[in-house]
């Protein structure tokens, strides 16, 4: 597969180049080769979008749902005719295995073009009866919007933030991480194929300060960042200042409670896809898995037989399960951790080193005797590197589980009812699970508290996050006045 795009920008329904800009070399995590160079916007690459993406919103925005929907819908139905390609793409992008790319990525992605799509043409405001007279009230887009990604799941990100913004009228301008550039710019492709008129959904290239001069300029509306909390932090800020609306998906820590009745199969599935899909660089996983202390060593050597089943190997074989990590610097940051959970005294029982060879592996790794003041108990590694703390009381373990600045998410394994939806109303975290762990279907809302974010990404929830309410107050009769 050719990875090299035809350029690095996609703006006004066209491929953009301007090599004056930083040259951002694409690294194939599997073998650390370099596999396309993209180059970071200039300032005039920033202002071609952003007048691109000003010019074409309003006529968009004047389109009835229907007709826009239509346009989501079909882009919805290239993606899944292409996703072998666009999961080929993505496992170079990633590293993550195609095993995953193949269902989760460019899957999500379509779904959540189709799900807004359908409901562009529902998309309405109300009649407030007032006596006489009355209320209605206009739901309108908000204008330019930005999205920015994380490098986890870039073609998924584009697609969450594209879809409910265009279904409600807006238009957007994404930059991907400089991390992952090559995905983003085939939904941009797609889009424009489907249909999409020209200047809708632009692609733009860079690091930070890229998405700063985006997220600073006065003709934004609205800010959409999947990030890291620090990252977060600087962005809200720099959009409060022009008091521009925005969503935050931002990282965690969050908890897995595994009580003594639950299914220790389900539970040790939970704890694996909550901590080593994607080689564990998931931003709901739940990183804290609290194990009742009655079944802690059957967990454990449950959980160690099932690793061992793991395939680690060449991403782009089906067979294989765990891929390398996305970078050479999120990897040494995983080990680093590894590091400081062992001089920090927690027992390693899994895993715990770097796989020789080209590319970025390494091991899926168990700590066990995790106290919840270790920095492995506190920190997002971001990195397939699980924490295993021991509990016997329910309102101490709760009280543990949200002791956290983060709640993006939290899950608890029982088999009593009564205590899981207990435990569920108690997590402080944006989204719950019981008996699974780390589902993002697009009809749910998906977004976190405290630290973890601000505003839903999915659902009809999106809709609140992408579009304003104008009340238009109609008197029949005459108007009085004082003088
Ligand atoms: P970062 O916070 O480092 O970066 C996120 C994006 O923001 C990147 O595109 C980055 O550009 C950009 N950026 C960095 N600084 C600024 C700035 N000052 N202004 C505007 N944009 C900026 O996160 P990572 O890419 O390392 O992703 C990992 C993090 O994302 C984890 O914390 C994870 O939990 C979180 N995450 C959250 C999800 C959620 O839905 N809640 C989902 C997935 C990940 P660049 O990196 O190119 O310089």
């Amino acid at each position: 597969m050719n990875t090299q795009p035809t350029a690095s920008h996609f703006i006004n329904g066209a491929y953009v180049e301007d090599t004056n800009g930083t040259p951002i070399d694409v690294i194939y995590p599997a073998t650390g080769e370099k596999i396309a160079t993209v180059y970071a916007a200039t300032p005039d690459i920033i202002e071609q979008a952003l007048t691109a993406a000003r010019a074409a919103q309003a006529a968009w925005g004047a389109m009835t749902g229907t007709e826009r929907g239509r346009i989501l819908r079909r882009a919805a139905d290239i993606m899944r005719e292409r996703n072998h390609d666009l999961s080929i793409l993505e496992t170079y992008d990633t590293g993550k295995p195609y095993q995953e790319t193949s269902v989760a990525d460019a899957t999500s992605g379509a779904d959540a073009l189709e799900y807004f799509g359908g409901l562009a043409a529902s998309l309405t405001g109300e009649h407030i009866q007032l006596g006489e007279d009355w209320v209605y009230t206009r739901r309108e887009p908000l204008g330019v919007c930005v999205g920015i990604g994380a490098w986890n799941y870039p073609t998924q990100i584009a697609c969450w933030k594209g879809a409910p913004a265009l279904a409600c009228g807006n238009s957007i301008i994404f930059k991907p991480s400089e991390t992952t550039p090559l995905s983003a710019l085939k939904v941009a492709e797609i889009l424009f194929e489907a249909g999409l008129p020209a200047g809708l959904y632009n692609v733009v290239q860079g690091m930070g300060e890229v998405g700063a001069a985006l997220v600073t300029d006065p003709r934004v509306d609205k800010v959409s960042l999947t990030g890291s909390v620090p990252t977060g932090r600087k962005v809200y800020a720099a959009a409060a200042d022009g008091m521009k609306h925005v969503t935050m998906e931002l990282g965690g820590k969050s908890p897995i409670i595994v009580f003594e009745d639950a299914d220790i199969e389900n539970s040790v599935s939970g704890a694996i896809i909550g901590n080593f899909y994607s080689s564990g660089q998931v931003c709901s996983n739940g990183t804290r898995v609290f194990v009742h202390a009655d079944i802690k060593v059957a967990f454990l050597n449950r959980l160690a037989e099932r690793l061992d089943n793991a395939v680690i190997g060449d991403p782009m074989d089906p067979e294989t399960s765990f891929g390398p990590m996305v970078s050479k610097r999120q990897l040494d940051i995983a080990l680093g951790y590894i590091e400081k959970g062992k001089s920090e005294g927690a027992r390693l029982v899994y895993g715990g080193n770097a796989i020789d060879g080209k590319g970025f592996y390494m091991q899926p790794t168990v700590f066990a005797d995790v106290t919840d003041d270790m920095t492995i108990a506190r920190e997002e590694i971001f990195g397939p590197v699980m924490s295993v703390l021991d509990f016997t009381d329910e309102d101490d373990v709760m009280a543990r589980a949200n002791d956290t600045e983060f709640g993006l998410a939290a899950g608890v394994f029982t088999r009593d009812l009564s205590r899981a939806h207990r435990v569920a109303a108690n997590f402080q975290a944006g989204t719950c699970y019981i008996n699974t762990y780390n589902d993002a279907p697009v009809e749910a809302p998906f977004g976190g508290v405290k630290n973890s974010g601000v505003g839903r990404e999915n659902s009809k929830a999106a809709i609140e996050h992408y579009s304003q309410l104008k009340s238009v107050y109609v008197r029949m009769g005459d108007m009085e006045a004082p003088f």
